[in-house]
């Protein structure tokens, strides 16, 4: 594709990154097929090759309308384009460089800068968000069913963090939202992980993936900078790994050495942080897992949602399905596994339509084979995919627990 971006982009890093981005997609129309929003709209910007147009025009024109910024705003960030893309585009890094600039050209309404700011505000910080939750599961009873579902609820501490002592050390990312409505999580993580002798020592903190996946670079990097403070002191007594058991947050802390490249004081620790970092599938497929054998619990049919992050960011896909196959779980097939369940970080607050959609297709898909339960990688997908269904949803690493 011939690009001729605009002075404002052809002299500076992000312009020369999209430039190469935008000459290397061939404009055959591929990702359509399996891209979401085009599945459910039918609208070309509102499929990857549209969107890959609307930002080149705005980058060559230096200029944006509330319509493009409708169009990125519909866009899950699912990555499901990046797989089946024949040309190898990425188009997710191309996409925030657009999403950064049309916040520059295009105010945003003021239920919209609430909504964002409120999200923001609140997520990230687990004290504020367990109280809003708390609040609002006080006034669920007199909502419709609808939002009454959404709200998830608060899950109490854990009190018996493995105490045992290893050699092996790494860190176990406590996370924002998945602290507060299932650290049960990172407790059956870290359990597994002491029967294999690593000791897990908790990270707490956001890992800065919603403010930077909202174009808050500023609030990204600071949540970056303070995470990289608390976490080295660990890293350099010699944490082998940093570990993920949400899927969302992997591919943001992998991307740790890309955001801070131009931060002389973090970048080498940012790169170090990005080069230890994985999602905990990728650990324990590289740990000999002699774990009892399955029980009869095992034996129920269980649907895997792999999430996108893990299938498309990670290009993990598969990688769970064949652990828990290999530990004699019993997986069922799941059709349209590629596409996205309607969670998307923020999205199901966002773009509450095209998530609800997204979801009943979803569960349509997961539930047709009636598994005893559904289990997936990313606290998102989790709480979403429960907010439909009344099958238990559960991480898989419960499972292994
Ligand atoms: S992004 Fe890839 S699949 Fe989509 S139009 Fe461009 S080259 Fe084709
Ligand atoms: S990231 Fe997902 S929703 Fe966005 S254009 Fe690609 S396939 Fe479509």
């Amino acid at each position: 594709m011939q690009t001729f971006l605009s002075k404002a982009f052809k002299d500076n890093d992000e312009g020369r990154e999209a430039d190469e981005i935008l000459r290397s997609c061939v404009h055959c129309g591929f990702c359509n097929a399996t891209c979401p929003t085009y599945q459910l709209l039918g609208d070309e910007r509102d499929g990857p090759r549209g969107r890959i147009y609307l930002i080149k025009e705005m980058l060559e024109q230096n200029t944006a309308s509330r319509e493009t910024q409708l169009h990125l705003d519909r866009c899950l960030t699912c990555r499901a384009c990046e797989t089946t893309c024949p040309s190898g585009v990425q188009y997710n890094r191309l996409l925030e460089i657009g999403r950064a600039a049309v916040e520059t050209h295009v105010k945003r309404p003021l239920e919209e800068k609430i909504k964002r700011e409120a999200l923001l505000h609140t997520v990230p910080e687990p004290g504020r968000f367990r109280l809003l939750l708390k609040l609002a599961g006080l006034v669920s009873p007199l909502l419709p069913a609808e939002y009454r579902n959404s709200i998830p609820a608060v899950e109490p501490g854990v009190p018996d963090w493995p105490s045992n002592v290893h050699q092996r050390k790494v860190l176990l990312l406590t996370g924002c939202a998945q602290s507060v409505t299932a650290p049960r999580i990172n407790l059956a993580a870290a359990r597994v992980l002491d029967r294999l002798s690593v000791q897990a020592l908790p990270a707490n903190g956001c890992c800065g993936a919603l403010s930077h996946h909202l174009s808050k670079r500023e609030k990204t990097l600071t949540t970056l900078r303070r995470n990289i403070d608390a976490w080295w002191p660990v890293i350099e007594d010699g944490a082998e790994a940093l570990l993920l058991t949400a899927s969302g947050c992997a591919p943001t802390v992998m991307d740790y050495g890309h955001l801070l490249r131009q931060d002389r004081d973090y970048a080498d620790k940012a790169r170090t942080i990005s080069s230890i970092a994985q999602d905990i599938s990728m650990f324990l497929g590289n740990e000999d897992l002699q774990l009892p054998p399955a029980t009869a619990a095992a034996e129920a049919p269980i649907a895997f949602h792999c999430p996108c992050t893990l299938q498309h960011g990670l290009k993990g896909a598969g990688r769970v399905e064949a652990l828990l196959s290999r530990l004699g779980f019993q997986l069922t097939k799941v059709q349209d596994a590629h596409l996205c369940c309607g969670s998307a970080g923020s999205y199901s607050v966002l773009q509450k339509d095209l998530s609800r959609q997204l979801l009943e297709r979803k569960l349509a898909c997961l539930e047709k084979e009636q598994p005893a339960l559904i289990a997936t990688a990313n606290i998102g997908c989790l709480l979403h995919l429960q907010s439909g269904t009344d099958r238990p949803v559960k991480h898989w690493i419960e499972l292994l627990e």
